[in-house]
């Protein structure tokens, strides 16, 4: 597959190998990406947490093509779009329903292994993430 990577120096097109749907991920073929405003600061060096090489990042719309083997609230051919922030699961934080305050918080597309501007990627679905087919 191909994929963007922010460079210092640019922003090239890569060749890269498809991942694969672990656990309770599931693997997305990209449809649609938008550039974020932090898409556009990274690049320019100004990020204050991300800095090149990167992989951008989490505004897209995809289609479900595979189910890894503890996947749920999805379907392979449903459209979706990504949750960009991964929160731990274990903290006290996560325990206790309120993961937006994780205290270990990443984002997808950040300082993350994947970005979005990609033909395929991985993530976890939530049900928020499904739309309607059609
Ligand atoms: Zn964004
Ligand atoms: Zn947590």
């Amino acid at each position: 597959m191909m994929r963007i990577v922010v460079h210092n120096t640019g922003v090239t097109v890569e060749t890269a190998v498809v991942p694969t749907a672990v656990g309770a991920e599931v693997l997305v073929e990209t449809l649609v990406v938008g550039v974020c405003g932090s898409d556009i600061h990274a690049a320019a060096g100004q990020h204050p947490f991300l800095q090149p090489p990167c992989l951008p990042r989490h505004e897209v719309v995809g289609i479900v093509r595979e189910l890894g083997s503890d996947a749920d609230g999805v379907l392979v051919g449903d459209r979706v779009t990504v949750e960009p922030t991964l929160p731990c699961g274990v903290c006290k934080m996560c325990v206790t329903d309120r993961s937006n305050l994780c205290e270990s918080m990443r984002f997808f597309g950040c300082g993350y292994e994947q970005g979005v501007m990609a033909d395929f990627f991985t993530s976890r679905p939530v049900a928020s993430m499904s739309y309607p087919k059609g």
